[in-house]
């Protein structure tokens, strides 16, 4: 039996482990709020990295506004990769034709 202060309402209780942080239930599951509550509030409004659209994160690390935003952002950068790619493989067509001596059409 350890004896301690409840964090959420501060009367003392009796607690039958080490880590027990409140009186009971209640005051466990208000703190909870409390926490939560505290994190919808810090997190300020950002703009959607792929529509500009403000929206309120969930997470920290949040950057888009929705899903679909999300699906956007997946396919646009499969775009840029494929076309990077053919970019590249044309740069190598352009190295292979000046090797070979064959006319380098414009
Ligand atoms: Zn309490
Ligand atoms: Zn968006």
């Amino acid at each position: 039996m350890i004896d301690k202060h409840c964090e959420f309402c501060g009367r003392p209780f009796v607690a039958l482990r080490q880590t027990a942080k409140y009186c009971g239930d209640v005051c466990r599951v208000k703190a909870q709020k409390r926490r939560k509550a505290k994190k919808m509030v810090a997190q300020p409004k950002r703009k959607c990295a792929v529509c500009g659209k403000d929206f309120r994160p969930k997470t920290e690390a949040s950057r888009l506004c929705s899903k679909a935003c999300g699906m956007r952002e997946t396919h646009a950068k499969m775009r840029a990769a494929k076309e990077a790619e053919r970019h590249i493989q044309q740069l190598r067509h352009r190295a292979l034709t000046r090797r070979t001596g064959e006319a380098v059409s414009p």
